[in-house]
């Protein structure tokens, strides 16, 4: 398994204290990206099933308050075949475990039986303006959110809201969001922010990406008038 990252953080990546791991390597190109250092899939170093294993069980004792280990990226699934027996293993364990996605993997709802919390990007509703920014359309994301919608999964959505790409329709977002049972499924906004502007290297493309409060709290309105849940992490 080829990871480019790896740290302890509280509550921000699933519940607890977390050892999250970056997995190498992206299928899609989002110019927002923060971790542009991660998204050739030769990018950081190669490690065993077993290595990473080992870590997580001698750091057993720092999952508390409901901790574990969480798979980000990248993209975490690009790594499938790894992937699924690690969880497999962490299960074994007892450990909690924790996948990030961007969703476009047709596996997910192969790994969600071995994830305690699953947490999705949901970048865009339209398949061509999704294709235009970031390479990938919308189709299998939408089947994923579905899936996981329709076997009672808790699952964790999170929204960048990028001035210009994303924000101009925030019922279109909730219309389709609340089209299907979404008991277990909490949304999160992500307000566009430039942390990994200069991991790109200058050749940042995104102009013009913060959004005002307004936009935030017209979002919120929308998404509690169709009756979804929203939280902040
Ligand atoms: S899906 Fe995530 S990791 Fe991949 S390019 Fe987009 S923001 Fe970056």
């Amino acid at each position: 398994m080829r990871i480019f990252g790896k740290g302890f953080n509280f509550s921000q990546d699933g519940p607890g204290n977390r050892l999250v791991y970056h997995l190498s390597g992206c299928n899609m190109r989002c110019p927002w990206c923060s971790n542009a250092d991660g998204l050739s899939f030769n990018a950081g170093k190669e490690y065993s099933i077993q290595e990473i294993l080992n870590e997580c069980i001698s750091c057993k004792a720092m999952f508390f308050s409901g901790g574990g280990v969480t798979f980000t990226g990248g993209e975490a699934t690009v790594q499938y075949n790894q992937l699924l027996p690690l969880l497999k293993n962490l299960k074994s364990e007892k450990i909690n475990t924790a996948l990030e996605t961007n969703g476009t993997s047709k596996h997910l709802p192969k790994l969600l039986e071995l994830v305690d919390y699953l947490i999705m990007d949901f970048k865009h509703y339209d398949d061509e303006i999704l294709k235009e920014y970031t390479g990938v359309g919308i189709e299998q994301i939408k089947k994923n959110y579905e899936h996981t919608c329709n076997t009672g999964h808790q699952q964790h959505i999170r929204i960048p809201l990028i001035n210009g790409v994303n924000t101009d329709a925030p019922q279109e977002f909730a219309k389709y969001f609340s089209s299907f049972d979404t008991s277990y499924t909490v949304f999160e906004f992500l307000p566009y922010h430039e942390y990994g502007k200069e991991k790109w290297k200058g050749n940042y493309k995104i102009e013009n990406g913060f959004i005002t409060m307004d936009v935030l709290q017209q979002f919120k309105k929308t998404f509690e008038e169709y009756g979804l849940k929203i939280i902040t992490t």
